[in-house]
C-alpha cells in the first residue's frame, strides 16, 4: 500500500547513514580539471603541429573544418578516447525537445580474421546520420524521409561521459534535416553568434577598432534546482511523471523564516555538491559557486562564464550531472520551474555580455572616454533591441513550467523591462537631454571626450525583481526557466542585438570617420528617446508597475500559448530571415513544436492529476468518510450527544470534498478529451483545491502522498 510506502520512506531516511566514507580522498583539482575533455592542451599533445594549427584557426574563425585534416583529428580523438576507456562514440546533439540526444556507436570494425580493430574515420567525426524520425521537427521532415544529419561543432570540445562500467566519447554536433534545415537548438545559436559578431565588428570598426577574430558573446548561467529524497519522491506519481507536485498544501513552516538562503549546507547535500563539482571539473566545466537558495530544499550552482556556445553545452551537461549525481546519493534533482505551489520556483539567470576579439568586455564601462563611448553605444543598442523585440524575448522563455513562475512574485513578471540602476539611468537621461553630465563634478560631459563617473558595481546589482538587469559589466536575463536550454533566449538576444548594431553601424558608416564621435551623441540621443520606456528601476513585482507598463505600451503576455504567437508574425520572420538565423520554415516548425510540446505537457499533467485523484486520493478519502460515519453512528447508538455535531459536521465537510473531487475528475476528463490545455489547467486547480482540502482532513497515517513538509524538509 502506498501510504505504507510513505511511512517506510521516512523510516528509511531516518535510519540512513552518511555516505561520506571517501572524505578528503579527492584528487587535486588542478590535476583532474579537464581530464575528460579533448581540449586544446590535449589536442596539442595528440595532433601533428600543422593539423593542430589549422584546427585552431577553424575554431577561432568559426569556419568549417577542412576535410583534409578530419582523418588526423578523428584518429587523435579515438586514441585519446580509448586511452580514457571509451568503447563508443556518439554525436551529442540538442533536438527541439530541449534535452540532449545521443546514439552510441562502438569503435569496433571486424578485421576479418575473427577479431576487431578500433576504428574512427574523419568522415564519421564530421558527419553522422542518425535515424531522426522520432525527433520533433514541426513538419519539416516527413517520417518517410527521416534522415537527419549531425555535423561536428569544433568550437565545443569533445568529452568523455562515464558510467560505472565504461565510457563514451561525446562529440558536440549540430543536427539538421536532409534538406539542410536546422532541427536543433545549436544550429541557430551558432548562426546567431556569427551574425552578432559581424555586426559588432562593424560598430567596432566605426570606432577605429579593426581586428581579426570574432566578437563572442559570453554566458554565465546560474542554475537553480531542488533536491528531494528519492524514497519520498517515489511515493509521488506526479513528481515521477511530470516533475512537479500537482497536489499538496504548503506546510506551516515553509520559507517565511528566510533561514535557508545562504544557510549552512547540510552534510548530505554537501557530499552531493562535492561529487557534482568533481564531475564537472573533470569535464572542464568551471563550477564556481554553490549555495542554499530561498526555498527549503532549493539550491543553486553557477559556473564561471565562458564563450556562449560552450557555456550552453556546459549548462546542458550541468543539468545532467545534477540529475545523475542526485541518484547516486539517493536523492532526486528537480529542475522543474515550479515543483511546489506556494513555494519559490527555480529559474536560470542568463548572464550575458560581449567580448571583443582582443578579449575586452564590451559591456564594461571602462575608464577612458573612448571606452565609455563604446560602452554607451553597445548599451544603447541593447536597450533598443530589448524594447523593440520584448515580445520575441518573452516568447523565448515561454514554456509550460515557466508559466507557473513568471509574474508569481518570486520571479520576474511577464513584462520585459530593463534595470540600469540609478546612476546609469541618470547618464542615459542626460544623453537623452542632449549631453551627459558627469554625476561626480556636475560639469557637462561629451561622449568620447569626457570620462564617465565610476559606476559602483554593487549599486547596480541589487534589484532582484527585474527580468533584464544590467549588473556592472553584463546583462542578466532572469526570466529563463530552470529546466530550459539556454539556447532559445540567447538565439533571440544575439539576433535582436545584431539587428540594433547593424542599424547603428549603417548610420555611422555614412558619416566621415572624423565626424563620427561628434555625431554619436545625436545618434544615441535618438535611440534613447525612442526606447527609454523599457527602462524601469523600481519593483517589478508591484501592481503599480503592471499599470505603469501598460501605460508605456510594454507588452505583458502571461501565458505560453499567447507568448509563442509572435513567432508566426511577419516582423519575427523578417528579423530571423534577414540575419539568416532561422528561415521562415524553420521558425514556423519551431512554433509548431513548442505549441505541441506545451499541449502535451499540460495534457499529461491533467491525466496524472485525474489518476492520482481517482485512484490514490479517493480510496484514502473514502476510508476517512467511513471512519467518521462509523463514529457518528456509534455515538448515536450509544446516545451520546456531546461532540456528535462536530463529528457530523466533519463528515459532511469530507463528503462534500469527496463529491467535489469526483465531479472535478469528470469535468477534467472531458477537457482532456477536448485537447484544451488552458481549460485543463483551470480544472486542475479546481481539483487541487478539493484534494488539498482532503489532505488536511484525512488521517495522516492513511494519506498516500508524501506531504510538502516531508519533501521539503526531510532529506
Ligand atoms: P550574482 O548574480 O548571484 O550576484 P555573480 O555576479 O557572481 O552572481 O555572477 C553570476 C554569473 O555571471 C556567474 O556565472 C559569472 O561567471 C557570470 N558573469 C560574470 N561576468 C560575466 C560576463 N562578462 N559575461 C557573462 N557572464 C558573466
Ligand atoms: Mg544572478
Amino acid at each position: 500500500m502506498i501510504s505504507s510506502l510513505r511511512k517506510n520512506a521516512i523510516a528509511n531516511i531516518g535510519a540512513r547513514k552518511s555516505c561520506s566514507e571517501d572524505l578528503g580522498k579527492e584528487e587535486p583539482i588542478t590535476q583532474i580539471y579537464g581530464e575528460d575533455v579533448f581540449n586544446m592542451k590535449t589536442m596539442k599533445d595528440y595532433l601533428p603541429k600543422p593539423v593542430y594549427k589549422k584546427l585552431m584557426a577553424t575554431i577561432r574563425n568559426g569556419s568549417t573544418i577542412d576535410p583534409a585534416i578530419a582523418d588526423d583529428v578523428a584518429n587523435a580523438m579515438k586514441r585519446w578516447a580509448i586511452s580514457k576507456g571509451a568503447s563508443h562514440y556518439t554525436h551529442w546533439f540538442q533536438p527541439l525537445t530541449g534535452s540532449t540526444a545521443e546514439k552510441h556507436d562502438s569503435f569496433i570494425e571486424p578485421d576479418f580474421e575473427g577479431g576487431v580493430m578500433m576504428d574512427f574515420s574523419g568522415k564519421s567525426l564530421i558527419k553522422g546520420e542518425p535515424d531522426a524520425s522520432s525527433f520533433p521537427s514541426g513538419g519539416i521532415r516527413a517520417t518517410f524521409e527521416a534522415r537527419g544529419y549531425t555535423a561536428w561543432d569544433p568550437t565545443s570540445p569533445a568529452f568523455i561521459k562515464r558510467s560505472s562500467k565504461g565510457a563514451v566519447l561525446c562529440i558536440p554536433t549540430a543536427f539538421c534535416s536532409y534538406t539542410g534545415e536546422a532541427l536543433d537548438k545549436k544550429t541557430p545559436l551558432l548562426r546567431s553568434i556569427q551574425v552578432l559578431s559581424v555586426q559588432a565588428k562593424r560598430v567596432l570598426a566605426c570606432f577605429g577598432e579593426d581586428c581579426d577574430g570574432m566578437v563572442i558573446p559570453s554566458l554565465g548561467p546560474e542554475q537553480e534546482y531542488f533536491l528531494v529524497d528519492r524514497e519520498l519522491y517515489l511515493t509521488r506519481l506526479d513528481l515521477v511523471q511530470t516533475g512537479r507536485t500537482l497536489f499538496g498544501n504548503v506546510p506551516a513552516k515553509n520559507q517565511q523564516m528566510e533561514d535557508h538562503y545562504f544557510g549552512v549546507i547540510r552534510s548530505r547535500i554537501l557530499d552531493f555538491m562535492n561529487d557534482v563539482d568533481q564531475a564537472l571539473w573533470r569535464l572542464g566545466i568551471p563550477a564556481k559557486t554553490r549555495h542554499n537558495e530561498v526555498a527549503p530544499a532549493q539550491f543553486e550552482i553557477a559556473p564561471i562564464f565562458e564563450a556562449l556556445n560552450l557555456a550552453v553545452d556546459h549548462n546542458m551537461i550541468v543539468m545532467e550531472v545534477l540529475r545523475q549525481t542526485a541518484e547516486k546519493h539517493g536523492l532526486v534533482c528537480l529542475l522543474h520551474e515550479k515543483p511546489f505551489a506556494g513555494i519559490n520556483g527555480s529559474g536560470k539567470h542568463n548572464n550575458w555580455s560581449l567580448v571583443s576579439p582582443d578579449g575586452k568586455n564590451l559591456l564594461d564601462p571602462g575608464c577612458s572616454p573612448h571606452e565609455n563611448a563604446l560602452f554607451l553605444t553597445f548599451l544603447s543598442c541593447i536597450i533598443r533591441a530589448v524594447d523593440k523585440h520584448a515580445d520575441i524575448l518573452r516568447s523565448a522563455v515561454a514554456y509550460a513550467g515557466n508559466d507557473h513562475r513568471l509574474g508569481a512574485n518570486e520571479a520576474p513578471p511577464a513584462i520585459i523591462s530593463i534595470f540600469l540602476g540609478d546612476q546609469l539611468t541618470e547618464i542615459i537621461e542626460q544623453i537623452e537631454k542632449g549631453s551627459a553630465k558627469s554625476t561626480r563634478d556636475g560639469g557637462t560631459m561629451h561622449i568620447g571626450v569626457d570620462a564617465l563617473p565610476l559606476l559602483p558595481k554593487d549599486a547596480t546589482d541589487r534589484n532582484r525583481t527585474s527580468p533584464f538587469a544590467f549588473t556592472g559589466n553584463k546583462f542578466e536575463f532572469r526570466a529563463a526557466g530552470s529546466s530550459q536550454s539556454c539556447s532559445g533566449p540567447n538565439i533571440v538576444l544575439n539576433t535582436i542585438v545584431a539587428e540594433s548594431l547593424d542599424e547603428l553601424a549603417t548610420e555611422m558608416e555614412k558619416i566621415p570617420a572624423k565626424q563620427r564621435l561628434d555625431a554619436l551623441q545625436g545618434i544615441l540621443q535618438k535611440i534613447i528617446k525612442q526606447h527609454k520606456k523599457v527602462i524601469f528601476n523600481g519593483d517589478n513585482y508591484s501592481k503599480e508597475w503592471e499599470k505603469e507598463a501598460s501605460k508605456r505600451g510594454l507588452p505583458n503576455v502571461k501565458t505560453t500559448l499567447q507568448a509563442l504567437k509572435v513567432m508566426t508574425q511577419p516582423k519575427t520572420e523578417k528579423l530571423f530571415e534577414k540575419y539568416k538565423v532561422l528561415s521562415k520554415v524553420e521558425l514556423h516548425s519551431r512554433y509548431e513544436v513548442y505549441v505541441e510540446s506545451y499541449t502535451k505537457t499540460v495534457l499529461i499533467e491533467g491525466k496524472v492529476a485525474r489518476d492520482i485523484a481517482s485512484t490514490i486520493v479517493m480510496p484514502a478519502a473514502l476510508k476517512q468518510q467511513i471512519l467518521l460515519a462509523k463514529a457518528v453512528s456509534s455515538l448515536d447508538a450509544a446516545k451520546v450527544k456531546t461532540g456528535s455535531a462536530a463529528i457530523r459536521s466533519r463528515l459532511s465537510d469530507v463528503s462534500e470534498l469527496i463529491e467535489k473531487t469526483m465531479e472535478s475528475v469528470d469535468r477534467l476528463d472531458k477537457k482532456i478529451e477536448a485537447h484544451d490545455p488552458e481549460a485543463v489547467l483551470k480544472e486542475m486547480l479546481e481539483l487541487r483545491w478539493a484534494v488539498d482540502g482532503l489532505e488536511s482532513m484525512v488521517d495522516d497515517s492513511n494519506w498516500p502522498l508524501s506531504k510538502y513538509a516531508e519533501l521539503l524538509f526531510i532529506y
